[in-house]
């Protein structure tokens, strides 16, 4: 892990938030590479739960919401994380589910002594709405974007004339006041959050709950996570949420272990009854076709943009010796990769920045590309390797000839001369053919 934090504050993926001040605890901020890679995350999953699928629609809810939302979701009451602190000489807080106890009893991991009675601590990041500070202006950030789903439901149905089985497929951020944030953007107080409700008659609710894990399984080794490293894991019944009937998480191997990446749960039909319920609008659907009105249950693939990114950041770092020199270098799928194609001139002279330019300008019409012409044409490669460019293009003394030039692959270090006005058409042909980690090789 410190490999990969050192790696994205050096070639400006992530930093640490407010760093002049010394930084805000467990806060980070996305630098160019960071906000390519992460929107390439991003755009990989609409693409895979919209754009090639009949029954999803997208949404953007806003992130201030009623507070009466999260009386009816059972977050005012019951989203909280047991709280312990340190009675010893640290004082540190830890949450209790966290905590090693082995041996018989619990000991602060930080110093070793002994540790208070567990009180629930609620997570939720509270503000005020208006001028007044008062209980009446009280309102929430939302701790996940699932509600903002659940209560525009009617909205789909109405206006997007969908009927079950659809889903509402929504990005955005959420808040929730960890006890012990860590592990780099894994835990963070303020993420990103890629959540699907999909809504099923109750009789095909089990069905589509695996059909669900399958697809989300796929999507991460279809973008290139080993399979070796990626698990599905049931929940026992003494870690469900109150409102589920069966969850799964997929879990990665991060370099902490085995941790959390997506969950995929029943919802039942918790959600939409307790909202019906609170605000007084009916929330069941109607089937003509077999006049049958029931609630619908929902499937609900919930993941973290962030750590699916720390995941994909981790699974495609390497380090390997290529002629005697270390190399360091981000295996990411061409798809994800914050720019596909460095166009390289190979000297600082005759011409061929002129020509390395006006080839760039081409190239990045139609795919995100990258002109570099400061320093050694090695330590530019460094650097492209290392942010997961998948192809390098060099102009050199034969390009001014022929109007040729060299396509180095980022994984196997092939180079091929390919014709100039050929590059486009090459480029998107490997971007959009199938892609499999090296890592796999063998
Ligand atoms: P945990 O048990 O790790 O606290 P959770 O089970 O409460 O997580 P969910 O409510 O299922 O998490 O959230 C769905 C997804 O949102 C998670 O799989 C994760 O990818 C992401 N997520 C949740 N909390 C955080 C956080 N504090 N920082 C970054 N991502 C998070």
């Amino acid at each position: 892990m410190e490999k990969i934090v050192a790696l994205c504050k050096r070639r400006g993926f992530i930093f640490q938030s407010s760093e002049i001040y010394g930084g805000l605890a467990s806060t980070y901020d996305y630098g160019h590479y960071g906000v390519l890679l992460k929107s390439n995350v991003k755009g990989e999953w609409w693409r895979a739960v919209v754009q090639e699928r009949d029954d999803m629609v997208a949404l953007d809810a806003a992130i201030l919401m009623h507070p009466r939302t999260w009386e009816a979701s059972g977050h005012v009451q019951s989203f909280t994380d047991p709280l312990v602190q340190c009675m010893g000489e640290c004082k540190k807080r830890w949450r209790a589910d966290h905590i090693s106890t082995e041996g018989g009893y619990a000991r602060c991991p930080e110093c070793g002594g002994g540790l208070s009675e567990a009180r629930e601590f609620n997570l939720m990041f509270e503000t005020f709405m208006g001028p007044v500070r008062e209980d009446a202006a009280r309102i929430f950030l939302r701790p996940e974007t699932a509600q903002g789903i659940f209560v525009n439901f009617k909205n789909v149905l109405q206006f997007a004339r969908r009927k079950p089985p659809f889903g509402i497929a929504q990005v955005g951020k959420a808040f929730r006041n960890e006890i012990t944030p860590g592990n780099f953007i894994f835990r963070t107080r303020e993420f990103e959050q890629m959540e699907i409700e999909f809504f099923v008659p109750p009789a095909e609710a089990p069905e589509w709950h695996r059909r669900w894990m399958d697809d989300r399984m796929r999507w991460y080794t279809d973008l290139g996570i080993r399979p070796d490293h990626l698990q599905l894991r049931a929940h026992g019944e003494d870690e469900l949420s109150h409102y589920s009937a069966g969850t799964s998480d997929i879990e990665y191997l991060f370099p902490m272990g085995w941790s959390e990446l997506e969950g995929i749960a029943n919802r039942t039909d918790y959600d939409l009854r307790r909202h019906a319920e609170f605000s007084g609008e009916d929330l069941s659907y109607f089937d003509t076709a077999t006049g049958e009105r029931y609630v619908p249950y929902v499937i609900e693939p919930s993941a973290g943009a962030d750590r699916g990114t720390l995941a994909f950041m981790v699974d495609a770092f390497d380090e390997e010796e290529v002629a005697g020199r270390k190399r360091t270098v981000l295996r990411l799928h061409p798809r994800l990769a914050p720019v596909k194609v460095a166009v390289l001139p190979l000297v600082s002279r005759d011409g061929m920045p002129e020509k390395a330019r006006a080839i760039y300008e081409e190239l990045r019409r139609v795919i995100p590309a990258e002109f570099d012409e400061g320093g050694s044409i090695g330590k530019r490669y460094r650097r492209q390797d290392e942010i997961g460019t998948p192809w390098g293009v060099t102009i050199d003394g034969q390009t001014m000839e022929d109007d040729t030039v060299t396509l180095r692959d980022r994984d196997s270090l092939e180079q091929v001369r390919v014709a100039a006005g050929a590059l486009a058409e090459e480029l998107l042909r490997r971007l959009n053919s199938e892609w499999r980690s090296p890592k796999l090789a063998g």
